[in-house]
C-alpha cells in the first residue's frame, strides 16, 4: 500500500513567532509515530532553521517552497538545493502555480530545479495542474500531460520513485472550491497511466500522487479515499494547528 502524504505550504505567511508557534503546536498534537505516513511542512526560507530546531525529533519534516537550480554563484536572491538540504530540508515543492504565473517558471526550469533536487537528496513536491479556462475548454489532460512530460523529461527510472506528483488545479487554490473526488480521481489516474507508458507498471503504481487545492478538515475524507489520492498538499489550511491536524488525522485514519 503506497503512503499517505500530507503537505503544508505556508507561502508568504508566518514570521519567526508565529512560525515557531505553529510548528511546536502541530509537533504537540502529532506527537505519535507515523505508520506509513509522512507529514510535511513547507515555511518561508527565512525560517526554515527556526522551523527545524523546533521539529526536531519528531515526525514531522521540513520542506522548502521552491529552489535555484545552479550549486552557488552570482544569482541574487535565490537560494540552491544544497543550502536547502543544509538547512535539513527533505522536501521541495517545484513548479507551484503560483510560481508558474507570478514568476515565470516553465516546464523547462521546473524540470532543472527537480533534477537539482534529486542531486542534492531533496524529495521534489512537483505541481501540474489546469487553470479555470483550460479546464473549461476540455483541456484539463492535455496540460496536466504537458507539465508532467515537461517535468520530468530526462529523469531516470532510477529517481523517478524519489519524486512526488502534486495535482493542484490553479481554480482550486486558495478559492475555497476543491474539485470533487470524482475530478481529482480523473486526474490522478491519468497522471498514473502517464506514468506507466513513460516509465513502467511499478513506477505507475508506486509514485505518489497528492491532490491540492482547497483541502480542507470537511472535504479531505471523501478525497482521500479514491484510489490514486495518497495525501494532500494544503495552502490555507496549513496555517492552523486545529485544520492541519485534522486533515492529517482523517488522512492517516484511510489507511487502517
Ligand atoms: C497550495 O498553495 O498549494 C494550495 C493548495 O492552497 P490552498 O489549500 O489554500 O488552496
Amino acid at each position: 500500500m503506497r503512503m499517505k502524504l500530507i503537505a503544508g505550504n505556508w507561502k508568504m505567511y508566518k514570521n519567526s513567532q508565529e512560525a515557531k508557534e505553529l510548528v511546536q503546536g502541530l509537533k504537540d498534537c502529532l506527537s505519535k509515530p507515523l505508520e506509513n505516513a509522512c507529514v510535511v511542512v513547507c515555511p518561508p526560507f527565512t525560517v526554515l532553521k527556526e522551523v527545524c530546531q523546533v521539529i526536531d525529533g519528531s515526525s514531522i519534516k521540513l520542506g522548502a517552497q521552491n529552489l535555484y537550480w545552479e550549486k552557488e554563484g552570482p544569482f541574487t536572491g535565490e537560494v540552491s538545493a544544497g543550502m536547502l538540504k543544509n538547512a535539513g530540508c527533505a522536501f521541495v515543492i517545484i513548479g507551484h502555480s503560483e510560481r508558474r504565473k507570478y514568476f515565470g517558471e516553465t516546464n523547462e526550469s521546473v524540470n532543472k530545479k527537480i533534477k537539482a533536487a534529486l542531486e542534492n537528496d531533496l524529495t521534489p513536491i512537483v505541481c501540474v495542474g489546469e487553470t479555470l479556462q483550460q479546464r473549461q475548454n476540455n483541456q484539463t489532460l492535455r496540460v496536466v500531460e504537458d507539465h508532467v512530460e515537461g517535468a520530468l523529461q530526462g529523469i531516470a527510472s532510477s529517481d523517478i520513485l524519489k519524486i512526488v506528483i502534486a495535482y493542484e488545479p490553479v481554480w482550486a487554490i486558495g478559492t475555497g472550491v476543491n474539485a470533487t473526488p470524482k475530478q481529482a480521481q480523473e486526474v490522478h489516474k491519468y497522471i498514473r497511466s502517464l506514468l506507466g507508458n513513460m516509465y513502467s507498471q511499478e513506477v505507475s503504481k508506486n509514485l505518489l500522487i497528492l491532490y491540492g487545492g482547497s483541502v480542507k478538515p470537511d472535504n479531505i475524507g471523501d478525497l482521500i479515499k479514491e484510489e490514486d489520492i495518497d495525501g494532500a498538499l494544503v495552502g490555507g489550511a496549513s496555517l492552523k494547528v486545529d485544520s492541519f491536524t485534522q486533515i492529517v488525522d482523517k488522512s492517516i485514519k484511510a489507511n487502517v
